[in-house]
């Protein structure tokens, strides 16, 4: 085991200020957010071309689309869906509203790790609806301008105001707990907690964590008391980490972000400890997403170049993002090992003692930023289509050696991001899109801002396509019938 942080290390452009800093309402704000909403009600309508949707019946007591989940993805396929003119659309949320996603709830980043151009294309080519210029009106120009990432509960305020001024179709409090194909009606039958729904197609934008369980080393699960340990993504007693020795496992952004909100509260230290020698040093997705076409074009790659492109990643790993890094090290209390792998652990008295790559150390609270383990077979919602998914592994294992568990076992999507049929008679899991993670990431979603725009595009495309050949009888009729000058 050795200790990696070198407090030297901090550059000089590190500043908490401004990592700490959140920006006031400049006076005026609601007359010129008004203004800006009057704006783009005209700019929608001013693109809506085509005007009229295409001519056949919606079907009776049916939605076309119900989206599950009202996050930043949902928000944008929602929108997505409206610009390509269908009928009925729905989106439903657990949550209540404003507190969909990590963001106002188990979050603790200060700022959003992806960069401040990042915005998921949210705007769908309107500048009015874009981030920048809902910022610049409510904080000033010069705020956006001096920053290089969006503060976190900024963007929560962003996306909130997004789905307002959109009136987006969205019903919060919903939960979706299972999705069931009715072959004599030839829809899905949603059971909601507010009763059945029916949709001919669903997009689900559950989040990064819906196929996820929280993952814990099993020494920790074996011989801690729950009350000594908990989760990045759980509940955690921050407020009592107040003069007590705390211990992170994991080096993720996670893990990071934890360690700094267990530093604020006043630990008396923090170790975070990981299992490989040193941190990953780049993130490479993250470089990648600078490159035009990358995200754009990343599904359409042969299933051998996505396994490459998965297991390096996988090998590589993902480091915190640069500063919240240097908050953590800047801190004496905060110390962080290399080559600490759990090896045993114990709880005598109220202390966590534990063996770590060949040390010994002493804890009060242990937080584990050890990720989740994904599995599809774990999406309550899915259990009923689950047996029609196709999986990785019922197509295609990567040739010889290197292979994964995880990722053998996520879905199999297709090119617009939707499931596949195990068999032929399964066709109509197709009518499901798949847009979020842990397991869409070897088929090409992560989940994130930065491939959000093309993954929605395409399955609003997708969408659409198939309901013009679906009723292309009901089409082709309304065209004979279409006679007279305009
Ligand atoms: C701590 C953290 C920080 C992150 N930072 C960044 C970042 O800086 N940049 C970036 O690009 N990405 C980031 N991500 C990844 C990603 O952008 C976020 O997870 C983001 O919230 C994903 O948006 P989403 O709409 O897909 O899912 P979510 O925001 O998670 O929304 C999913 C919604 O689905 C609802 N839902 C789930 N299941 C059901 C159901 N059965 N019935 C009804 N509703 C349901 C949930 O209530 C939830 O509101 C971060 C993730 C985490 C966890």
């Amino acid at each position: 085991m050795a200790t990696l942080a070198q407090k030297l290390d901090i550059p000089g452009d590190f500043s908490m200020a401004e990592r700490l800093y959140r920006p006031s309402p400049r006076r005026g704000w609601e007359g010129r957010l008004r203004d800006l909403e009057a704006q783009i009600r005209v700019d929608v309508e001013m693109l809506r071309y085509p005007v009229d949707p295409l001519p056949y019946n919606p079907r009776e007591g049916m939605l076309e689309v119900a989206v599950i989940g009202a996050g930043q993805t949902g928000k944008a396929v929602a929108f997505g869906l409206e610009r390509f003119g269908l009928h009925s659309v729905k989106v439903f949320d657990r949550n209540p509203a404003g507190l969909q996603g990590p963001w106002r709830n188990y979050a603790r980043n200060h700022l959003l790790r992806t960069r401040k151009s990042e915005t998921g294309g949210l705007h769908w080519g309107f500048p009015n609806l874009h981030f920048q210029r809902w910022c610049d009106l409510k904080f000033g120009e010069d705020y956006f301008r001096s920053i290089k990432k969006i503060p976190r509960l900024v963007w929560a305020e962003y996306l909130d105001w997004f789905g307002d001024v959109l009136k987006l179709p969205i019903e919060y409090n919903v939960n979706v707990s299972d999705i069931v194909w009715r072959p004599d009606l030839e829809c899905f039958e949603l059971e909601t907690s507010k009763g059945i729904t029916r949709a001919q197609f669903v997009v689900l934008c559950t989040g990064i964590e819906s196929a996820g369980l929280q993952r814990f080393p099993q020494l920790v699960r074996e011989n801690l008391p729950s009350q000594a340990y908990s989760h990045t993504m759980g509940d955690i007693p921050i407020d009592r980490l107040a003069d007590r020795d705390v211990v992170v496992i994991g080096g993720g952004a996670s893990a990071f972000d934890t360690a700094n909100a267990a530093l604020e509260a006043g630990a008396r230290s923090v170790d975070l400890l990981i299992r490989r020698e040193s941190l990953p040093p780049v993130h490479r997705v993250c470089l990648a997403s600078r490159w035009h076409g990358y995200h754009r074009h990343y599904i359409e790659l042969s299933d051998e170049m996505k396994w490459a492109y998965s297991l390096a990643d996988l090998d590589l790993g993902v480091p915190p993002p640069r500063d919240t890094y240097y908050e953590a090290i800047r801190d004496n209390r905060f110390d962080i090992y290399g080559s600490a792998g759990i090896e045993s652990i114990r709880y005598e008295n109220g202390k966590i003692i534990g063996r770590y790559g060949g040390a010994e150390m002493r804890h009060d609270f242990m937080i584990c930023g050890t990720g989740s383990r994904n599995s599809l077979a774990d999406q309550r919602e899915l259990q009923s289509v689950l047996p029609s998914v196709r999986l990785w592994k019922d197509g295609y294992i990567p040739n010889g050696h290197a292979t994964h568990h995880e990722l053998e076992n996520s879905p199999y999507l297709g090119s617009a991001l939707q499931f596949t049929p195990l068999h032929d008679r399964d066709h109509f899991v197709s009518r499901i899109y798949y847009l979020c993670s842990g397991v869409a990431h070897l088929s090409g979603f992560r989940c994130n801002l930065s491939g959000l725009q093309y993954a929605a595009e395409r399955v609003c495309h997708d969408i659409s396509r198939t309901l013009f050949i679906e009723n292309e009888e009901e089409i082709k009729a309304a065209f004979d019938r279409h006679s007279g000058w305009e």
